[in-house]
């Protein structure tokens, strides 16, 4: 297929990009606007050859779109604006970005006639989950701007299945971790830190729970779902590594080798959900399975990010510093983006 892949240029778009280029079955072609997230040199290992193409542009520019729509078979989106803790911020921008922009995607996808179409989505769409797993017939709860914008753009799908028979699937994905992620997550943020010997803040108590999958599962599971995927149908994508706040700033303190003392409660975030967890057999018929055990995933993520510490200092620019210091509020004043003293060695 010729595929269009949206947000290529982002944590996993470019694993995607990376993964679907090496079979050499498809032709790719990445439109990515290069937002904070976006990054030219998550590509950076692949040669640009007649089999794959950078366009820098927006989903939400509809002639752009239409245009690329028009010389492609199918799109994966996964352009979106992705952070909880910006999303508090400035949800008119995720709503213009995650609803309409994919609103953009599947309008230009009907016009050209594409064979399929794969929305990237989330299983914050459904909200906390207390107990148990959700399938994927569960009900939309979201209840951060973020989560609400993406379940937004799921309902403009589904309301284009319903009405023009529109070929699309979608994957709902758990928190995903591993390289080349922008560090404001909580991994790469714990990781980075860790490695500078700052703090480690982690919200409220510490308790909130999530189920990281790996970024080359997740990765897969798109290429999975791409292939082998009903039309009409979600797919949940989860490893089952459910992991809290605390527990994650644990082992990734002694990962690193840094101390203790890092470990740094702060003001929990609004509205935080405490637990995320969705049942996965819907893609596991389709012959997916995590391959990446925890402790091997994030060992391979941690020493990534101390063999690129060039990728992500110079991310860390004074925008990074605001948006960080206004986040992180110790509850006996502001995390401060300085160095501890009480570092021990990292590796
Ligand atoms: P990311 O923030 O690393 O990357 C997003 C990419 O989209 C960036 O390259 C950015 O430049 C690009 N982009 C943003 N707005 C754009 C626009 N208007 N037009 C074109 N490009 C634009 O995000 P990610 O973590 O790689 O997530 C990718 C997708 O997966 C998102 O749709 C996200 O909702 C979804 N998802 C992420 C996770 C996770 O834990 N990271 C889990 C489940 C689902």
């Amino acid at each position: 297929m010729r595929l269009l892949i949206t947000g290529g240029a982002g944590f996993i778009g470019s694993e995607l990009v990376r993964r679907l280029v090496a079979t050499g079955d498809h032709d790719v072609t990445v439109l990515d606007k290069l937002s904070y997230a976006g990054n030219l040199a998550n590509l950076s290992s692949l040669v640009e050859t007649q089999r794959w193409r950078f366009v820098q542009g927006d989903i939400c520019d509809r002639d752009l779109v239409r245009e690329l729509a028009a010389e492609t078979d199918a799109i994966i989106n996964l352009a979106a604006e992705s952070h909880v803790d910006r999303s508090l911020r400035d949800p008119g921008g995720f709503i213009h970005t995650d609803v309409f922009g994919t609103w953009v995607l599947i309008e230009a996808a009907r016009e050209a006639r594409h064979e399929r179409f794969l929305q990237v989505s989330t299983d914050e769409v459904y909200g906390e989950v207390m107990t148990g797993r959700v399938t994927e017939d569960a009900p939309f709860l979201p209840r951060s701007p973020y989560s609400a914008s993406k379940a937004g753009a799921e309902l403009q799908i589904r309301a284009y299945m319903e009405t023009y028979g529109f070929p699309a699937v979608i994957t709902r994905g758990s928190n995903t971790y591993g390289h080349n992620q922008y560090p404001e997550k909580i991994v790469p943020l714990f990781i980075v830190n860790a490695l500078e010997g700052r703090a480690l803040p982690i919200y409220g108590d510490g308790s909130a729970v999530r189920d990281y999958l790996h970024v080359s599962d997740h990765a897969a599971a798109i290429e999975c779902v791409l292939t082998a995927g009903t039309p009409g149908l979600a797919y949940n994508v989860a490893s089952g590594n459910e992991i809290s706040g605390v527990a994650m700033c644990d082992a990734i303190l002694s990962a690193t080798g840094a101390a203790e003392s890092l470990k740094s409660f702060v003001r929990d975030r609004p509205g935080h959900d405490s637990r995320y967890a969705v049942d996965t057999s819907r893609i596991e018929a389709l012959g997916w399975r995590p391959l990446v055990a925890f402790d091997e995933g994030l060992a391979s993520t941690v020493a990534w990010y101390s063999s690129n510490r060039e990728w992500w200092q110079r991310l860390r620019d004074p925008d990074y510093w605001a948006f960080y210091t206004d986040t992180f509020v110790e509850v006996r004043g502001s995390v401060t983006p300085t160095v501890a003293r009480t570092h021990s060695a990292a590796p």
